[in-house]
């Protein structure tokens, strides 16, 4: 292939994976990759000149962002994106060209390391320092309007600390997604069938870029700032970077930790070696290597920025991804509580990221099928700090012939029943509500920390009260009796009935911990009963907007569906479960057997709200309706559903109909949802 042909086909290459990466948030190359094909090209551009072009990826930062669901915003400055320096040499070379550029002067100030957050850009602007728009870095120069989405990022300060910043300041930073956010918000995915995010970057740009804030609220996103920008030319209370990652801290922004201060080079070779091996595997969010830059502002300036793409100032230092390669030796299938049959990857034992790799998730069948994995594959398994491991995918070139294609399952692998597919949520699943696999994983979702929260509950003490006929559904915890779960002695002193394990002393602490369990409010019932679309978020929802177990069980799917928050299928699928016989008995036996079935309400006597009524309507910026009803509610007000004389006040967001022309008809006030917050901070 001649140069030219090669290039061509490479910008296609990359300029299809940047979509996929920045635009759909799905990447299907690796970073390893892209970046490999990357400087591919950039090799064929430096030494073919005549091959240049003002458009080829090597050019451009980012992705066109033409097609964007949201409003564009042009940056005051534009942003850049970094270079890559993959080892001590590179590094070193990017070195020696500032050196030529500036001199010995670097030595004054040194470096300043940072950790290179692997999240997605954004730029907040400050306007006397309060929060007035935020963006994505998109194209460099503009950007998407992510203002209210980045609202609900707790990280993310309304006003800034202090009073020495410039009266508009563009803040520089990574919204990124811990490992803990990113599995949580992945599992949650698969289980309603949605396309899992392939890693904590992609998942956090998602989520920055929903169209409504309110999906955005849900998402555990943080944030670090480590660069500003300021159009004009004002005076600025720091003069290196390292001091002004400190500014930055005390106007209450956060700073990631672990920077350094190198005198050296040689320091900073020190500082990313430590960073690669002993940092790395402990922190609980991802990088993808560290970022190295020129400590003093003014040499910054002076070294600029080459052809509005990547600054000269400053290297991204990359660390060698954590992949390794192993045999697929099976895909066992595992029933999960909602009966949904998953795949799970069986490997030949293999060490990536300093742990050993026995199995892989794997989401589900759709999956494995998009990826073509066949048992007996190569495989490329790839670790991130604490994330469960995932499989990349499997290397054809590594194939014999012998491996083999996986099918969806048939049949239940636990009561052998025939799997049903349900092609709304991509998933196959067991029907059967009495199968032991189901039984089992639903008993331990109702026990969980976020549902029931009974202790002492492992999967192993559950499989030892199922096998005992202690218990087949939940409802049957609340029957157990501690003489039935201690062992007897029999006539030969072995050990005769019970459960195996359980003595006097824990027998007794576990069904005091199941009799606790009964005061649990309405919101961890709902949440533990296992309702499909129903998790702890939508359970509150549900549990503040009808208060009690009667009230929602007899909701129309209308009113469900009228609640904000609710779609359709939850609307569905809620009423319908009701509306089981299975369903039914169990909430019979457990209404039998004492447990609460309501919302308990917040007593605030002396909040600043006590005994007013207060009505919401439209849709606020940060807060879900259920927030901002327990905020009002803990501090004594309460919610009705129409303006009348009687009402104090009207709190609207977005989009309020006539609830608000008929408080400005009554000449009752009307507050922001800010308003509202700052009502509740006095
Ligand atoms: P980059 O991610 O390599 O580096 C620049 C970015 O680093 C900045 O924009 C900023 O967001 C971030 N950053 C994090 N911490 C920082 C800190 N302390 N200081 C300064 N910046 C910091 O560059 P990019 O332009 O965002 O993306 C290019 C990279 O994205 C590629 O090298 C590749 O790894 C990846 N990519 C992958 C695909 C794919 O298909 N897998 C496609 C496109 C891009």
């Amino acid at each position: 292939m001649s140069a030219a042909d090669r290039v061509v086909a490479l910008r296609r290459q990359l300029e299809q994976a940047a979509h996929e990466y920045y635009v759909l948030d799905r990447p299907s190359l690796s970073d390893f990759e892209y970046d490999k094909l990357f400087r591919e090209l950039q090799a064929i551009e430096r030494d073919h000149p005549e091959l240049r072009d003002a458009d080829s990826p090597t050019a451009r930062v980012g992705a066109t962002v033409s097609e964007s669901h949201l409003a564009k915003h042009e940056h005051l400055v534009p942003m850049a994106s970094l270079d890559n320096a993959f080892d001590e040499t590179e590094l070193a070379e990017w070195e020696e060209r500032v050196r030529k550029l500036v001199g010995d002067a670097v030595d004054a100030d040194g470096y300043c390391c940072e950790l290179k957050i692997d999240g997605a850009a954004v730029s907040i602007t400050y306007r006397d320092g309060v929060l007035a728009t935020g963006a994505t870095r998109g194209n460099g120069s503009i950007g998407e309007d992510v203002t209210a989405n980045l609202r609900t990022i707790a990280d993310v300060p309304r006003h800034l600390d202090g009073k020495d910043w410039p009266a508009v300041i563009e803040i520089r930073g990574e919204v990124y997604m811990t490992f803990d956010g990113f599995e949580r918000m992945n599992a949650e995915r698969a289980r309603v069938g949605e396309p899992v995010f392939a890693n904590p970057r992609n998942s956090a740009a998602g989520a920055l870029r929903q169209k409504d804030p309110r999906e955005t609220a849900k998402k555990p996103l943080r944030f670090y700032g480590y660069a500003f920008a300021v159009p004009g030319n004002p005076a600025l209370p720091f003069r290196t970077q390292w001091e002004l990652l400190e500014t930055l801290a005390s106007w209450g922004i956060p700073v990631a930790p672990h920077r350094r201060a190198c005198a050296t080079l040689d320091a900073v070779h020190a500082w990313a070696r430590e960073l690669e091996s002993a940092l790395r595997p402990g922190l609980p969010f991802a990088i993808d290597g560290g970022v190295v830059k020129v400590n003093q502002l003014s040499l910054q300036s002076e070294l600029g920025v080459v052809g509005g793409r990547v600054p000269r100032w400053a290297i991204a230092r990359k660390f060698a991804p954590d992949i390794a390669e192993t045999t697929l030796l099976d895909i066992e299938v595992q029933v999960g509580r909602t009966g949904a049959l998953t795949p799970r990857a069986v490997l030949a034992p293999v060490e990536v990221g300093g742990a050993t790799i026995n199995y892989a998730t794997l989401h589900n069948f759709e999956l494995v099928a998009e990826k073509d994995l066949r048992i007996g594959d190569t495989v490329q398994v790839k670790r991130a700090g604490e994330v469960i491991p995932q499989i990349l995918g499997p290397v054809p070139e590594k194939r014999s012939g012998t491996e083999r294609v996986v099918a969806v399952p048939t049949h239940c692998p636990v009561c052998g029943s025939a799997a049903v597919r349900d092609e709304a949520e991509v998933a196959t699943y067991c029907p059967n509500l009495a199968c032991p696999g189901r039984r089992l994983e639903a008993l331990a979702h109702f026990t969980s920390r976020d549902a029931m929260d009974i202790r002492g509950l492992s999967h192993q003490r559950l499989e030892q009260l199922i096998a005992a006929g202690l218990v087949e559904d939940a409802a049957d915890l609340y029957g157990i009796r501690a003489e039935q779960l201690v062992p007897r002695k029999g006539a030969d002193g072995a050990p005769e009935g019970g459960v195996p394990g359980f003595q006097a002393k824990s027998a007794t602490a576990l069904v005091d911990a199941i009799t606790a369990s009964k005061q649990q409010p309405l919101t961890r019932l709902l949440n533990a009963l296992g309702i499909r679309h129903v998790g702890a978020e939508s359970a509150k929802l549900l549990a503040r907007s009808f208060g009690t177990m009667d009230a929602l069980s007899s909701a129309s799917v209308a009113e469900l569906e009228a609640l904000h928050g609710v779609g359709a299928t939850m609307a569905q699928a809620v009423h319908d479960w009701f509306r089981q016989p299975a369903a039914r008995t169990v909430l019979d036996k457990l209404r039998a057997a004492g447990v609460r079935m309501d919302e308990p309400r917040a007593q605030a006597a002396d909040g600043v709200f006590k005994g007013m009524k207060i009505v919401l309507t439209g849709t606020l910026p940060t807060l879900s309706r259920a927030q901002a009803t327990e905020l009002i509610e803990n501090a004594g007000g309460k919610i009705t559903s129409s303006v009348s004389k009687a009402t104090d006040f009207v709190v609207a967001g977005d989009e309020a109909g006539s609830k608000l022309d008929k408080a400005k008809e009554l000449g009752i006030d009307v507050l922001s949802e800010a308003d509202l917050l700052a009502r509740l901070a006095t």
